[in-house]
């Protein structure tokens, strides 16, 4: 990866680090995980081990105490190796950060530091079955009754759901308020009423689990409630926008994968009489998914760095996540036509990566409403 000038001599280091921690421990597992579509509790502990599952929470809360274009690097070194385990680590990233913002200190002792060793793995339940795009439009409800909530609904796509030992659950505690009656809970494996409805069967990503999961008279401690009544949208408003930028850096981190097989294989494959590599039709592909690769990485870094310097970056952080995502699905696509009829099957790393890249302009937002997102920043009325 090229230094960008947002990077300082820290960052160069978390990033040599995250590049080895990377190479030495995820990616020789990346084929066991994708195949049993499983993150051995280890894995999620050495990450732990190594501070990339907290990375932006106050070491005072027990979290790494780094900034947001820490988690970048991070992110996007193990997206490189494995954008399925990647995954898995968006849930904790973002829950543990709206934690350590909105959580009281028993909220924060039970949960921070076991997220933080990757002890404790956890989910954030927005998207319904009949609301994905439309938060405001979700039907779970949690109703008071004495110092009790009472949790009712389903929650679709969630991804580590099958496995979380937490999720923190988006739900309306006032109907009446479309948008602005939301809560967040935080609601325990096995708590009465609660529970995965179905495992759902991905296109890629596949080391990352995802579900369904049901609530039906969940009966939850009105000490589930984080970030108070009513405050759940606000809250998740920030932590999402930030989320965008490193969901860039997990698409950098796909497409870099995909490019740098791509350069390998077209010095390796020869057709003619020539390796393929000499061919116009293929250097000009090659150069063109690195100028693309590297503004998307322009892009992210300074949105990162825009975050730290305490700067709104509502538009920047939507413009990194669609033009990071957009890219990465076509820098994946064309390493799939530079292999060849290898780059189709199963036996090669690439159609992982085109199948891996193609949630990313799906999830954390579409790509239709970061650019709605965008429209608005803009001034438009939308
Ligand atoms: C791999 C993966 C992991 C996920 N993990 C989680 C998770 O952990 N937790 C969670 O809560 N959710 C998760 N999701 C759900 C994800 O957030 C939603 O899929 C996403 O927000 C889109 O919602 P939807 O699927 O309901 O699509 P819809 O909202 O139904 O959209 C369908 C299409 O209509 C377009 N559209 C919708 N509204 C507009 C508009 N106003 N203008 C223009 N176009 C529009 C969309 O862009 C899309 O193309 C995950 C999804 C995937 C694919």
């Amino acid at each position: 990866m090229t230094p960008t000038p947002y990077l300082t001599d820290v960052h160069v280091q978390a990033r040599d680090a995250a590049r080895l921690f990377a190479d030495k421990v995820v990616a020789p597992q990346a084929d066991a995980t994708e195949e049993n579509e499983h993150i051995p509790r280890e894995l999620f502990k050495a990450m732990g081990n190594a501070g990339y599952l907290a990375i932006r929470v106050p070491e005072a809360d027990g979290g790494s105490g780094c900034d947001l274009l820490t988690e970048c690097l991070v992110v996007e070194e193990i997206s490189r190796a494995c954008c399925g385990v990647a995954s898995s680590m968006f849930p904790m990233l973002l829950v543990s950060s709206v934690l350590s913002r909105f959580g009281t200190p028993a909220q924060k002792e039970r949960y921070l530091s076991g997220i933080a060793c990757g002890e404790i793995v956890c989910s954030i339940a927005i998207s319904e079955p009949g609301a994905g795009s439309d938060a405001a439009a979700i039907t779970t409800t949690a109703k008071r009754q004495g110092d009790s909530y009472v949790i009712n609904g389903s929650k679709t796509y969630i991804t580590n759901g099958p496995d979380a030992d937490f999720v923190m659950v988006l739900a309306y505690t006032d109907r009446s308020a479309r948008g602005k009656g939301l809560s967040l809970f935080l609601i325990d494996k096995g708590t009465a009423g609660f529970g995965v409805a179905r495992k759902l069967n991905k296109a890629g990503n596949k080391s990352s689990k995802i579900c369904e999961l049901f609530f039906q008279d969940c009966v939850v401690s009105a000490s589930a409630l984080l970030g108070g009544v009513e405050g759940g949208f606000r809250n998740l408003l920030a932590a999402v926008t930030n989320s965008r930028v490193t969901f860039a850096a997990r698409s950098l981190g796909v497409a870099q994968a995909a490019l740098d097989a791509s350069l390998a294989y077209a010095d390796l494959r020869s057709a003619f009489g020539r390796k393929i590599s000499q061919f116009q039709a293929i250097h000009f592909k090659l150069a063109d998914m690195s100028t693309q690769l590297e503004a998307a990485r322009l892009m992210t870094h300074q949105a990162a760095w825009m975050a730290g310097q305490g700067m709104s970056i509502v538009k920047y952080a939507a413009m990194a996540k669609l033009f990071a995502s957009e890219r990465a699905v076509e820098i994946t696509s064309e390493a799939v036509q530079i292999h060849g009829g290898y780059g189709y099957m199963m036996d090669a790393p690439i159609q992982r990566y085109w199948r891996d890249a193609r949630a990313l302009t799906i999830a954390e937002g579409t790509s239709e409403i970061q650019r709605q997102t965008i429209a608005k920043q803009l001034g438009i009325q939308v």
